[in-house]
């Protein structure tokens, strides 16, 4: 067993930054109040809450009471749809995209469910999403439209900006899921035009269990939970916090240091391709080659399957990820390949890396020096690849 190991999975998750722990420490066994609470100890938890909220409001260009906090992205996802969705009726029109998060599709597959309409919006091969598709499917009945900001598989950056504009032209709510694109790219809500964005502390070096709902002040949304009417009565629940001392100083840590994290991350990603594509000429690149997130690689090698190269990689210490589903037995492809239409002899057999601020170049030889001849051995072995020479 390899001693060394080196970690590209940051798209899956990220460590907690020391720093982070740091901040949130006192708040488990010292500063324990519950915010709600009148005596000293809730005022002080209270006050570590708001100054959390001010932190964050301030990153995203947005008022304080515009900030809601949840228990991840996936929460703030379903917060932002279903609660959009359903304040302006019990039936609507919601337009979405092919490559979305579950966290997206499944909720909106369950408001079809319950009686709205959904578009689901194809993209290019590159995994763009076109602006005037998003245009031509806006309807009188349209009640919401939700777009990812970058996407979680192939990395692809979507044209936020002008989607945002549309949506404002039309007068309809847009939500972005924002939860990749934390830590690389502007979270400026007016800039951006978006009335609703969702944030994942754990992408950004915060915790997981904890994320972040920008909602604009005067688009009403419907609570997914009753209870005791915290955050503004837009998700109850005795807030958390530790974690949301702990998510506001990583964001603020993750914004400041944006541009020194996109050039190294670029560089290393570069790197990555160059040496995969130079030593594997017939890997395919899946995703923007150059709209994409800085620390993703994802790339597509023909005739073999995913699950051994990252088992391979696995035994040499190397942590990477696959486009592809395991469901028991079977290895389906992701809707997101499917959907960009990557070829059949390549779509089973594509993996992503993901860099971080904590990789270094040293760590890109090493998976430079693993992965091409663990391919070609696999591609060795292979019948497909055989047949396809
Ligand atoms: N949206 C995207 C794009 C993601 O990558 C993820 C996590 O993988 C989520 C939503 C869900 O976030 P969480 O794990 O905090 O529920």
């Amino acid at each position: 067993m390899e001693s060394r190991l080196v970690y590209m999975d940051h798209a899956a998750t990220t460590p907690v930054h020391p720093k982070v722990l740091e901040a949130m420490m006192p708040y488990f066994n010292q500063e324990y109040g519950n915010p709600n609470s009148v005596h000293s100890l809730g005022r002080s938890a209270r006050e570590a809450v708001d100054r959390a909220r001010e932190t964050v409001a301030q990153i995203l260009n947005c008022q304080s009471q515009e900030i809601v906090f949840t228990s991840c992205g996936t929460e703030s996802i379903n917060l932002a749809i279903k609660g959009i969705a359903k304040a302006r009726g019990k039936t609507g029109h919601i337009i979405t995209s092919a490559i979305e998060h579950h966290a997206v599709l499944h909720t909106i597959e369950q408001l079809e469910r319950e009686g709205y309409t959904a578009t689901i919006l194809p993209v290019s091969p590159d995994g763009l999403v076109d602006p005037d598709d998003v245009r031509n499917a806006i309807r009188p009945d349209t009640v919401v439209i939700s777009i990812g900001y970058a996407n979680n598989e192939i990395g692809t950056i979507q044209p936020i900006r002008e989607i945002g504009s549309i949506a404002r032209e039309a007068g309809i709510p847009f939500h972005t899921d924002a939860v990749q694109a934390a830590g690389s790219l502007s979270l400026n809500v007016e800039e951006l035009q978006v009335d609703a964005l969702s944030l994942s502390g754990h992408k950004f070096n915060a915790p997981k269990g904890v994320g972040i709902l920008y909602i604009r002040s005067g688009i009403p949304l419907e609570p997914q939970m009753q209870g005791g009417g915290q955050e503004s009565g837009r998700r109850s629940g005795t807030e958390n916090v530790p974690y949301i001392v702990g998510i506001a100083e990583a964001l603020r840590l993750a914004q400041e240091n944006l541009e020194a994290h996109n050039e190294h991350c670029i560089s290393l990603r570069e790197k990555l391709f160059e040496g995969i594509l130079s030593e594997l000429p017939d890997t395919r690149v899946n995703g923007h080659r150059t709209q994409r997130l800085p620390n993703n690689a994802h790339v597509a090698f023909r005739g073999i399957e995913a699950q051994s190269i990252l088992m391979g990689l696995d035994l040499k210490g190397i942590c990477a990820s696959s486009g592809s589903a395991c469901h028991s037995a079977s290895i389906e492809p992701s809707h997101v390949l499917k959907a960009i239409g990557v070829p059949s002899e390549y779509i089973y057999g594509s993996v992503r890396l993901t860099v971080g601020i904590d990789n270094s170049q040293e760590d890109v030889s090493y998976v430079l020096e693993v992965l091409p001849s663990l391919v070609r051995r696999l591609q060795s072995l292979s019948p497909l690849v055989e047949s396809a020479s």
